[in-house]
């Protein structure tokens, strides 16, 4: 497969950020956003099912909730990364322990990889992330160019 070209996609300063947490993760997620508060109010939220609802209720914040994660609600993040409709994913994946749904999880990951998009799998990449000044500005980013990966193999 010859490489892939990439263009530059331009992301707004109001970031749509994915949360999810796998079970015994989810307390660490929501203490972290309770201290995160005042930046993730600025931005769209969204996240899987039980995440989102947890979330919602200790922030006071709408979040747009998914299916719960092992019901699909990964693969519905995964095909919002690849619409270009998430900017950033906070993903706090349970490293002790196998899911059932392990292979939506890999297939989220991955398409978050080609898609250029900015993970933090615990809280201290969250911190770092959530810190950065790129979060509250509009900026450019290198993206896969999909018209010339078409265009490759027609
Ligand atoms: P949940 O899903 O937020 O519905 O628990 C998360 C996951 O297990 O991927």
């Amino acid at each position: 497969m010859k490489p892939l070209s990439f263009t530059t996609a331009q992301l707004p300063a109001q970031k749509r950020i994915a949360l999810v947490a796998h079970d015994h993760c989810k307390e660490f997620l929501l203490d972290w956003s309770e201290c995160q508060r005042e930046r993730l109010a600025r931005h769209q939220l969204l996240a899987t099912g039980t995440t989102g609802l947890l979330l919602s209720r200790r922030l006071d914040l709408p979040v747009e909730c998914m299916l719960s994660g092992p019901l699909g609600g990964d693969q519905q993040l995964g095909a919002r990364i690849a619409e270009r409709r998430v900017d950033l994913l906070v993903f706090f994946w349970d490293p002790f322990e196998q899911q059932p749904h392990d292979p939506d999880i890999k297939a989220l990951l991955r398409v978050a990889a080609v898609w250029n998009i900015p993970v933090a799998c615990n809280e201290s990449s969250a911190d770092y992330l959530l810190s950065s000044p790129l979060l509250d500005v509009a900026h450019a980013c290198r993206i896969p160019d999909y018209q010339q990966y078409l265009e490759a193999r027609s």
